[in-house]
């Protein structure tokens, strides 16, 4: 993922206090190849490097965090940003009904779509919906929209292939009027590639019905193609919103980067299944996270630091600067820290479904039970040995005290040496951020 790459760049940065000319051209590479292996356009790329490139020079790099971690954190901004910040519902503002035209290629999951729309509708927003198949290219898509349209409870009004589109909206709309429906939903029909004659005739139809709505849907799984499907569809109509669909497979999603690029509409929805209840409200941050390989960081770090007992993180702070250092009790301690922020199970919560299922209950369960194992190592030291760890690390008999820790434990040698490697790890950091860095930075962290 981006962040095992970053991090791996950052070895060789670490410790630099600021974002450079020199020290960002690396990082910055490996962002653009994140970004291009989740698909997002390479125009789009190029356009979103230059603009983060911007934001992360001179930025100053705080407490324990790494030039790698501050970079990912303005990406991952910039990323939302771009994306669209805060959430965009359905336009309903027009005098009822309130007319939705669904765009885009065949197979992009508008008819899927619609019926979505309506259940939405009419479960969240207490509305009266009809829907409508102005696709008559296809006998089965008027079916398909009737099925569907059921599932969700909505109403559907007929039509058959041998109608004009044009006639078809008509129709549905005075039948609107005359039943006091509050929304219209029209599902037309798409190619499998842009062509002249489906564009003039959904044009048409955004003139004949003047709708609030005008919804391009795209497959996310289209890739790199989506940018001109969108520039297309852009070009035709004046788009009103987007929506994602087909999240729930392997992309990664950077076809919303790219098509929110181009179209300037908002990213108002994203369908996340087959079913008529797979559709989710766009969630701009959480998809930044997608398209970068990685969970929510944001929201990884304040659930991390949460937790934190700022008391306890004072003291630890104090110990650091009257020399007495980080000993093995302040590493047993912050184990328990960890567990008080309600354990790694918690913090997998956060990611993105595809990646928490990626890391699987084995792998959580391996790293709670890796923590448990420290803590039962740890504990099996004798008290003196904690606040001397230079009795294990280099005292005479050190070698006879690991192997009374080891049976103590109930584990082999190897596995005390690890952790005894570890906290050296750890110490070496909290010599850094001597003079109360800790502190300071969690404090900022908590608040
Ligand atoms: P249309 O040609 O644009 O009307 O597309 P359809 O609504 O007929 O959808 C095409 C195919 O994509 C169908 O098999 C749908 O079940 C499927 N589909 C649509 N949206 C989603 C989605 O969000 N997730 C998944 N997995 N499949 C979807
Ligand atoms: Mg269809």
């Amino acid at each position: 993922t981006l962040t095992e790459r970053l991090s791996r760049l950052v070895k060789t940065v670490r410790g630099q206090a600021r974002i450079t000319e020199s020290n960002v051209q690396d990082m910055l590479r490996e962002v653009r190849m994140a970004l291009l292996e989740a698909d997002v356009a390479l125009p789009v790329v190029r356009d979103f490097i230059q603009r983060v490139k911007d934001k992360a020079l001179g930025q100053e790099v705080v407490g324990s965090l790494n030039p790698g971690q501050v970079l990912v954190s303005i990406v991952h901004k910039e990323l939302a940003a771009t994306m669209g910040e805060g959430v965009a519902d359905l336009n309903l503002a027009a005098q009822p009904p309130a007319i939705i035209l669904m765009a885009g290629l065949q197979g992009a999951g508008k008819t899927t779509t619609t019926a979505k729309l309506a259940k939405h509708l009419i479960e969240k927003r207490k509305k009266k919906v009809l829907t409508v198949s102005a696709d008559v290219y296809r006998p089965a898509a008027i079916e398909q929209l009737k099925t569907v349209t059921a599932q969700a409870g909505a109403e559907w009004f007929a039509s058959t292939p041998d109608q004009k589109p044009r006639d078809i909206a008509l129709a549905a709309l005075d039948w609107a009027k005359r039943h006091y429906f509050d929304v219209l939903l029209v599902d037309t029909a798409g190619r499998l590639a842009i062509d002249e004659a489906l564009m003039a005739e959904i044009r048409d139809l955004h003139a004949t019905l003047r709708p609030v709505e005008t919804l391009f849907v795209v497959d996310a799984m289209q890739g790199q193609d989506a940018i001109n499907t969108a520039r297309a569809f852009k070009e035709a109509l004046p788009l009103t919103g987007i929506v994602l669909t087909k999240l729930d497979g392997d992309a990664r999603g950077g076809a919303a980067l790219s098509v929110r690029q181009v179209t300037g509409a908002p990213i108002k929805f994203a369908g996340v299944s087959e079913k008529i209840d797979g559709l989710e409200v766009f969630d701009a941050d959480r998809h930044a996270g997608r398209v970068l390989g990685m969970g929510d960081i944001v929201a990884l770090v304040e659930e991390v630091t949460k937790g934190v007992d700022l008391a306890a993180a004072q003291k630890l702070a104090e110990k650091v600067k009257s020399g007495s250092g980080f000993d093995l009790n302040d590493f047993l301690a912050q184990l328990g820290q960890m567990k008080k922020m309600g354990g790694l199970g918690q913090l997998m919560d956060k990611l993105p479904t595809h990646l928490a299922a990626k890391a699987g209950q084995a792998d959580l369960n391996r790293a709670e039970k890796d923590m448990r194992r420290m803590e039962g190592i740890l504990s099996a030291m004798t008290a003196k040995e904690r606040a001397h760890p230079a009795l294990l690390l280099d005292g005479k008999s050190k070698a006879s005290r690991k192997r009374r820790i080891a049976q103590g434990a109930g584990v082999q040698v190897q596995e005390v040496n690890r952790v005894l490697n570890q906290f050296e790890q750890m110490q070496t950091m909290m010599k850094k951020m001597k003079g109360g860095g800790l502190f300071k930075m969690m404090k900022r962290m908590g608040g």
